[in-house]
């Protein structure tokens, strides 16, 4: 993510960020105080790595087409600018934003933003273009078939995002769809897959455009910024797996092998995955001593992470994000292979493992890697995705 450029007047500078999280973290880290964890089968300590970045939630969400666009990854201004008008029209349609990353994410991948002409339609060669595809007879940034209207309506990119949301809105429940599964719901694709590994993406892409759009959730008809935990997932596609305050922080100076941050909830507290995605592990840590005894309260010194789940979630950019759940107090509700939705329950809070009372260790690793090395602050990483780890 560092090599992406965004717009100058809501980006904060990087060291000032840099100090801002230092600051924060230092507040948290000193709150804490509970016993070590070891996670004995699941790795030791490693270096820092990066934080992500994250673009302020300014509350002003209006897009405008017109203006100056950014880059940002592999992507310049004419097709910012496509962005910005498929986000456009999804305001005027007062379509959440929600919709606007899955339609944002789908052009991604149907025409990398660009307004394509096809090869084996005439027609749509003398038209004002952005390059040729060949796959059928689709055009247009969403590749639209000739059933979704001319070829001079579907190479019109607010034509083409209209029928886009048209078609999204009338997909029951949608909003609490994975990404993949909207995406594929309406296009209808040979590979319904591939849309959310740009789902990442596509929510910086809103974010920068539309004042931090994709940090939003809608509360009471309102689009409101940060607010996304349990069931109530942010347009990122993004929810606290429990709502709660970090209690003891990621790596601190008292504990520089903690991987993850710890948040405290009572017993039989539902957790809700963070994001869609694929379980990876759902079982029982063996202890220090190599016994899997996670039906018992554990204690500190004990070892392991009790009862877990871990959660792949598809990330073009950083080869995948993987969340880890500990210390439930029964088996999880889920299994390996299972396919959640973001806020899905898999599980109850617990205390078993290396614990000294209820509580989640909550992890999030980049590079689809599991081990400690690929660990990240979970605090910035939340914020980012506008479901910070806080009390409500
Ligand atoms: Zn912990």
């Amino acid at each position: 993510m560092s090599g992406e450029r965004v717009p100058r007047r809501r980006r904060r500078p990087l060291r000032a960020l840099a100090a801002a999280l230092t600051v924060g973290l230092g507040l948290l880290c000193c709150t804490g105080g509970t016993a070590a964890f070891f996670l004995t089968e699941l790795g030791g300590d490693s270096a820092e790595s990066m934080t992500p970045m994250s673009l302020e939630c300014t509350g002003d969400f209006r897009v405008d087409v017109t203006g100056d666009m950014p880059r940002m990854a592999d992507y310049g201004e004419s097709q910012l600018r496509n962005a910005a008008k498929i986000i456009g029209v999804g305001q005027e349609m007062k379509v959440p934003a929600r919709g606007w990353v899955v339609a944002v994410a789908t052009a991604m991948q149907e025409s990398a933003l660009r307004n394509l002409a096809n090869r084996t339609v005439a027609e749509s060669q003398d038209l004002p273009n952005e390059g040729v595809g060949a796959d059928h007879d689709s055009v247009g940034l969403f590749q639209q078939r000739a059933s979704w209207g001319s070829v001079k309506q579907r190479m019109t990119p607010e034509y083409a995002a209209r029928k886009f949301y048209e078609k999204l809105l009338t997909v029951p429940g949608w909003e609490q769809l994975p990404l993949s599964v909207a995406a594929q719901k309406v296009q209808v694709s040979a590979f319904p897959d591939a849309y959310a590994k740009h789902e990442t993406v596509a929510s910086q892409i809103v974010d920068a455009l539309a004042g931090g759009a994709a940090r939003t959730t809608m509360v009471a008809n309102r689009q409101t910024c940060d607010a996304a935990s349990g069931k109530r997932v942010a347009a990122s596609g993004w929810t606290a797996p429990i709502a709660g305050a970090v209690g003891s922080g990621f790596r601190t100076a008292q504990r520089p092998g903690h991987d993850g941050v710890d948040i405290g909830a009572r017993k039989g507290t539902p957790i809700h995955a963070a994001a869609s995605g694929r379980v990876l592990v759902a079982r029982c840590d063996p202890d220090n001593s190599g016994r899997e005894s996670c039906d018992v309260d554990g204690y500190p010194g004990k070892g392991g992470c009790g009862w877990f789940v871990d959660i792949l979630h598809p990330d073009e950019r950083s080869g995948g994000i993987v969340t880890r759940y500990c210390h439930m107090v029964t088996r999880p509700r889920v299994h390996p292979g299972q396919t959640v939705a973001a806020g899905e329950v898999i599980g109850e809070v617990g205390s078993s493992g290396n614990s000294s009372g209820p509580h989640l260790h909550f992890e999030v690793h980049e590079d689809g890697d599991r081990s400690a090395r690929s660990a990240i602050d979970p605090v910035p990483f939340m914020r980012s995705r506008g479901a910070p780890l806080k009390a409500e």
